[in-house]
This record gives C-alpha cells, structure tokens and sequence, in this order.
C-alpha cells in the first residue's frame, strides 16, 4: 500500500482546509502540504448547496474555492478520496479509509461534520436525504421531478433554506420542527416568527412541536412520515437537516483533549496531541463572545479564521483566534445577516419594522450590544458588527432608531 510523507497534512478539504492550505502559502510556507479530502471534487463553497445549486442556478464549476489547476500551481498536493480514518500522533502517521498511510510533520484536522440521521425507524432509507456535500444534493435533483410531496424534518437554516428553494419550484412542502419555534438554536424568537409567517405567508405548511414516529416505507423508498400523535403525512422525497456530528473520532481515539461532541483547541487552535490542529466546525474552543464558554461554530466565518490561526501558527507568526462571529442565510428575498452570538442575552430590541422586511434584532447583556439579527440591513450588519467588536458601547435610547447609526468610527484627531 502506498505510503506518502508531507510536511502538513490537512484533514478535511471544505472551507477550513482548504482555508488553511492556501493561508500556508500566503504566509510564505514553503514546505509540503497534501490537502486529504474524503469527496472526489476539489475544494468547493458549501452555502451554495441548499440555496442556489439545489435551485439549479448555479452550476457546479462557479461554486469551486479555486480553478482545479491552481492547487497544483500552489504547489498543494490534493488527495481526493481520502477520508482519514486513525491518527498515530507518536509515529506522526494517519491512516485513510482505503488502507494508505501519510507520514506528516504537522496535521491539521478539519473534517466538519455528518449529518445526523433522522433517529426514527425507516431513518436509514435510501431516499430519505441530507443537505451538506455536493453529492447529495445531485442525489435530491436527481428525484425532484418526480416529487410533488416533499416533506423537511428541521427547521433550521438547512430546512429553511431548501424550503424556500423548493416551495418556490412549485412543490407542495412540509417543515416538522421538534422545537416550539424555527431557527432555535441560531436566533432569537423575534426573528422565529419572522420566519414562520414568511414561509406560511408562501405556502409551506410548517409544524413546530413535531415529533417524527417513522418514516412510512413503499417498496424501499419513503411514501410518507408518521408523527406522534398517528398524522401521516404524503411524501415522496424527505430531507432531514436536524445538525451535525462532529467529525473528530479519530482524533478522540487517539486520546486528544474533548469529546464525540468536539476537539479541543486553544487559542491558536492547536489540540492536545503533538502538533496537530484543528479548526472549523469541528474544533470546541473557548470563545469571548460566548462569554469564555467552549463551544463550537458552526460557519464559514470560524472555518476561515480557525483555518487561518492555525496556518499563522505553524508557519511561524502564531496569532491568537478572537474573529467576531458571523454567519448568513439567504431565503426567498430575505437576507439574514448575523453578527455575534445572542446566547445569554438579558434584552432583545427589534430596530425597524418587520412589517417593512428590512429590520434588524439587537441583543443586549448588561446593557451592551452582544449581537444583531438583520434581515435585509446590511448597513446595521455592517455597523452592528463593529459595534459588537469594540464591546458593544452605544446610546441605549437611540438604538432602535434605524435612522441613527449604530457604530460610528472614533474622530481621529491631527
Ligand atoms: P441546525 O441549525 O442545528 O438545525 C436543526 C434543527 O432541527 C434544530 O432546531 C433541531 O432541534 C431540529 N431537530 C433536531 N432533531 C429533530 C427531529 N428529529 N425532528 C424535527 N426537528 C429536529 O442544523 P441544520 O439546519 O441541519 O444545519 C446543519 C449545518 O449546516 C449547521 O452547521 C449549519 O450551520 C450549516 N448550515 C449553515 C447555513 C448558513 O449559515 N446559512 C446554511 C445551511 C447549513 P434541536 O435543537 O432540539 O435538536
């Protein structure tokens, strides 16, 4: 079996490793870097899955992070279909699915997560799909035509975002939510109801409280879903977006610091196995606008950050992680702009008019600004984000008038 030897080995080739990768070169990082990914395809944006790809607006080719001859150029050493399954931090050494062995000097692990399976009889169907890799959204495409019923377990920003894709290609769609409210774990009620009447507002049929029983089968394939309570719904095709696992046994298996729940990493995302990293929704770190909790992130912003704090480190000009977070979502003509995390938050204040669809939810701590939801307010997100990352300070009473801005830059005098 063939045995390759590197001086960084990159685990996982989404956004945070291939993030880390291209920051190694822009940082002067002259050694060899393999960049090991279990997909075929070479690094590619995800947000484009469930919103413009799954709509078939954006073809494949405009979603790659680089044209497919710049990696070489980089001279970074692609490694697709590589999914690493054990890592021997003494021997330096990770074995892949397929048997190989990559001798490294540093690792750094971003290998994201997979989807959870719906946890239901019939969960496990081919048929019943999820949204995170390109293959699986060319495995929905390839049904759509034939599917007029097409029900979504979750409402978060997976369920959502396909949900307004797919009601929008004139199918009849369901979204079951465990919770009480949509987008529950990412944003605050306010901004939950926003939602729910936007999507009703279109037609989709939205249940919250709803607890999934099984998927009713029909020759193989899922023909409906049975909820608590004995209601069957039609469905010819299921999508299940109710989170992510993260994907970090092997490190665990190997005795780093954390849990299945997340690696941990320190400020310059180092892990505690000798020198390997991780970064991106896999890492658990300590984070400032959580108020020092560890806690993971799942977005394209950690990715890059992390990606770049660990690239900085092992190129010799360590920088510590401390990125305000921010994530985004794109429904119908809705765009969601977060800055910060609302978590703990003691006062939420809506400035603007949701009735207009363009507004924005400000979260308070002890009276300074921990985070913003806007909705079709770049201008709040652009000046919320600075406000929360010079901690927040502003005139109370004026905040929730959109007419006054909300950050504005320090005079600088001379
Ligand atoms: P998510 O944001 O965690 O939302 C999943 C929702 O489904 C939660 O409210 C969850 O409730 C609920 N749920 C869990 N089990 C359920 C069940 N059996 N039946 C019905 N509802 C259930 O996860 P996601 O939407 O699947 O997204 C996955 C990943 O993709 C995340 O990392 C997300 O950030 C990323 N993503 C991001 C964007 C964006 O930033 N715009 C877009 C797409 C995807 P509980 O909390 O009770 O489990």
């Amino acid at each position: 079996m063939e045995k390759t030897t590197t001086n960084v080995l990159i685990a996982g080739a989404g956004h945070a490793g291939a993030q880390a990768a291209l920051m190694l070169r822009k940082l002067g990082f002259a050694g060899a870097v393999a960049l090991a990914g279990a997909e075929a395809d070479p690094p590619y944006e995800r947000p484009p899955l469930s919103k413009a790809y799954l709509a078939g607006e954006e073809p494949f080719e405009r979603m790659l992070m680089r044209p497919k001859e710049a990696w070489a150029e980089l001279n970074i050493d692609l490694l697709r279909g590589r999914r690493i399954v054990a890592v021997n931090p003494a021997a330096h050494e990770a074995r892949c699915e397929n048997g190989e062995r990559i001798t490294y000097g540093k690792m750094i692990w971003a290998a994201g997560g997979t989807p959870r399976r719906l946890p239901a009889p019939g969960g496990d169907l081919a048929g019943i799909h999820v949204i995170r890799m390109r293959a699986d959204v060319d495995a929905i495409r390839a049904e759509l035509g034939g599917a007029n019923n097409i029900v979504i377990i979750g409402g978060g920003y997976i369920g959502l975002e396909a949900a307004s894709v797919l009601v929008g290609m004139g199918k009849r769609v369901c979204v079951l939510e465990a919770q009480d409210r949509l987008l529950a774990r990412v944003a605050g009620p306010a901004l939950s109801d926003f939602y729910e009447g936007e999507h009703r507002s279109r037609g989709v049929d939205i249940r919250l409280g709803a607890k999934v029983d099984a998927i009713i089968e029909q020759g193989g394939r899922p023909a409906g879903v049975r909820l608590a309570g004995g209601a069957d719904l039609p469905a010819d095709l299921v999508i299940v977006g109710i989170g992510i696992a993260p994907e970090v046994e092997p490190l665990i298996a190997a005795g780093a610091e954390g849990a299945l729940g997340g690696v941990k990493v320190d400020e310059f995302c180092r892990t505690s196995l000798p020198d390997i990293y991780a970064a991106g929704d896999c890492a658990a770190h300590a984070n400032r606008h959580a108020g020092g909790a560890v806690i993971r992130l799942e977005s394209v912003q950690n990715a890059h950050d992390q990606a770049a704090a660990a690239a900085a480190a092992i190129a010799g000009s360590p920088k510590p992680y401390d990125a305000v977070p921010w994530f985004w979502s794109d429904q119908y003509d809705l765009k969601l702009q977060t800055a910060g995390l609302s978590t703990g938050h003691d006062q939420a204040l809506v400035r603007g008019d949701p009735d207009s669809r363009s507004f924005s939810v400000v979260y308070l701590k002890n009276s300074r600004v921990i985070a913003l939801d806007c909705v079709n307010a770049t201008r709040d997100y652009a000046q919320g984000r600075r406000l929360v990352s010079t901690g927040g300070v502003c005139d109370l009473n004026l905040l929730t008038d959109p007419d006054v801005p909300l950050y504005k830059p320090p005079v600088r005098k001379g």
